[in-house]
């Protein structure tokens, strides 16, 4: 029994680590990270195993943190229940699986973070089909206290790990592509002080790396990084700090 149990935490610890390196190995734009360009809207789905209830996760709650997340780092999100108006049916999918092996004194979990959407067989371009075209998995384990606060900050990694590739894919224009630059943001730093999600409570935003300002609502000004971000509330303002229009959204 007690090879068993060894044998157990040892295989879930290897799976951890090959989550990792996963997670941080994203050198240049790939196959995966390219498939989130252009997905401009999109839904978030989170779906719990039945164990949940025997943690003290909250499966809405969890859902708000990630929209929240997406939200600030200027991914626009549909209600769930609109997900078949996205273009391309977007949808970020977050699959959390708990089990509690009952000769263990510990919780199992396997988070899954991925990205669904139609796309069109290269054979048959008139068959279109769901796929996953983006996704993260973890596997680890835990006491229910680690779990409570273990699961939470996981998943928070994993969506920032989306969030850093849904912005390589879909670069700032004004802004240069520099994929190196890009790919020196950590999986662990920390967030700007102003946020995105407060964009709207700006007249104008911009990127602190751009000459160009936007209206908070423009397609470019909603792909301004969270850390990046900076506000004005006047034209003078904004004058001030050398940048000019944009011609998108003529701000
Ligand atoms: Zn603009």
């Amino acid at each position: 029994m007690r090879i068993n149990r060894n044998m157990k935490l040892t295989f879930v610890i290897v799976m951890c680590l090959l989550a990792g390196l996963t997670a941080n190995s994203s050198a240049k734009l790939n196959p995966r990270q390219a498939s989130l360009r252009d997905a401009n809207v999109m839904t978030v789905d989170v779906v719990c195993s039945q164990d949940i209830q025997e943690t003290d996760l909250k499966q809405q709650e969890i859902r708000e943190n990630i929209v929240k997340q997406l939200e600030q780092a200027g991914i626009k999100i549909l209600p769930e229940q609109l997900w078949g108006t996205a273009p391309g049916r977007c949808r970020l999918k977050v699959l959390i699986k708990v089990y509690k092996p009952s000769d263990l004194d510990t919780f199992i979990y396997n988070l899954k973070v991925y990205f669904v959407q139609t796309v069109a067989l290269e054979r048959i371009p008139e068959a279109k089909i769901d796929a996953v075209t983006w996704e993260l998995t973890w596997l680890a384990h835990g006491s229910k206290d680690r779990l409570t606060e273990e699961v939470p900050k996981n998943l928070k990694i994993m969506t920032d790990n989306f969030i850093r590739d849904y912005h390589l894919a879909n670069p700032l224009s004004g802004e240069p592509s520099d994929t190196n630059a890009r790919n020196t943001v950590s999986m662990t730093a920390p967030q700007g002080q102003i946020r995105s999600g407060v964009a709207a409570q700006y007249k104008y935003v911009s990127s602190k790396n751009s000459k160009i300002f936007h209206s908070p609502q423009c397609r470019s000004a909603k792909r301004i990084k969270p850390e990046n971000l900076v506000g004005y509330n006047s034209k003078e303002e904004v004058i001030q700090a050398g940048k000019r229009p944009c011609k998108v959204c003529k701000p």
